[in-house]
């Protein structure tokens, strides 16, 4: 199947000014560009109508059925300007898979990977304008809809995609500062057969109460743990996470019911690179707490598209809180973090071909 996008630009494009104000401090997901890529489906026509059009708000019927049983998915992925220029984008291809699994996993149509990407990248080139110099970023949010107007509870027969963009100032100002845990023991987070491994707006709005325990206990962010023994470490609410051992290697969850970071593959294969060994194996929250004491674990860090990679300072649950590497940022995670941001910007080698240049 070929989809050419139809590029209608907006007649009300934002003025130089008025853009150049909205990219000092942007913050995170507040601001947006003037234009949305939208590509539609039926059964009858399958995907069809891809434009790229001005950012413009949709029509909902009240029973459009996302708005009822939650068939939605989405992807995060940023796109990088380098010192010369250019644009990058970091590793579409992996986010356009993952989105077609999530599709899916939740009865969706899946969209083809070509257009995902092609979403993507004109998305890019028309509003360039608004990617942030410096450490700052776009960052680009494509997700599909049910949008078929019907109560029955079944996969719709219609859907929406649709790829708007934000743009993004650095996660953290002068380096990562380390996170505070909150370790959730009412809540979990995904089971075995559940959708966990897949990027739909549920797993979010079911996390939503457990990162506001954590908030509660003066905690930046909560880790969940397995949903049948409630001991094996599994994520945050929206990054993976990483040990690092004095003998210099790492460990991380298993995937499985854990979601499958692009961030998370990409550190694997640079600490590989580096000669670290890896293993992906389950590790529980009691091994963590004596492995901190001991002194066996050196760091901890979580890691997601947003931040990169956020250094774990301090753990804290209903049965004792603990420090990892006296909660100061740790070395092996400052130096994954600094060697991926200099692939994604195009500072340094890109050793397994991660980069597409849009621009
Ligand atoms: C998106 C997400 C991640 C990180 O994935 P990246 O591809 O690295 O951005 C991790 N965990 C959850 C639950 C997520 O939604």
């Amino acid at each position: 199947m070929s989809l050419k996008f139809d590029i209608q630009p907006s007649s009300k494009a934002t003025p130089e000014k008025e853009r150049a104000a909205k990219l000092v401090d942007p913050g995170f997901g507040r601001v947006f560009t003037d234009h949305m890529a939208i590509v539609r489906y039926n059964q009858g026509k399958g995907w069809h109508g891809a434009r790229i059009e001005a950012r413009s708000h949709f029509p909902l019927d009240p029973a459009l059925a996302v708005l009822h049983y939650a068939q939605e998915i989405f992807e995060g992925l940023k796109a990088y300007k380098r010192d010369d220029g250019g644009v990058n984008l970091f590793r579409p291809d992996a986010n356009a898979r993952r989105f077609w699994n999530s599709a899916e996993r939740m009865a969706m149509a899946p969209l083809p990977e070509h257009v995902f990407i092609e979403a993507v990248e004109q998305l890019v080139r028309i509003d360039r304008a608004w990617i942030p110099g410096g450490e700052g970023s776009l960052y680009l949010r494509p997700f599909m809809i049910a949008s078929e107007v019907f109560l029955g509870v079944k996969p719709s027969s219609e859907y929406v995609f649709t790829v708007i963009a934000s743009p993004v100032g650095s996660y953290f100002k002068g380096g990562p500062a380390p996170v505070s845990i909150w370790v959730s023991e009412n809540y979990t987070r995904a089971a075995i057969g559940g959708t966990g491994a897949v990027k739909c707006g549920g797993n979010y709005a079911a996390s939503l109460r457990a990162q506001a325990e954590a908030i509660e206990h003066g905690c930046d962010q909560v880790v969940f743990l397995d949903a049948v023994e409630r001991r094996y470490i599994e994520e945050l609410g929206g990054m993976n996470v990483f040990f690092v051992f004095a003998d210099g290697s790492l460990a991380t969850p298993p995937l499985g019911t854990i979601l499958p970071g692009i961030t998370r593959d990409s550190i694997i294969a640079l600490a590989k690179d580096a000669g670290r060994p890896v293993r992906e194996e389950p590790y529980t929250v009691e091994q963590w707490r004596a492995d901190a004491a001991s002194g066996k674990l050196k760091e901890a860090f979580a890691c997601g598209t947003a931040a990169v990679i956020s250094p774990i300072g301090q753990v804290r649950s209903a049965s004792g809180d603990f420090l990892i590497g006296g909660g100061a940022a740790g070395p092996v995670a400052t130096g994954l973090r600094k060697q991926l941001v200099d692939i994604q910007y195009g500072r340094t080698n890109d050793p397994h071909n991660w980069i597409r240049k849009v621009l």
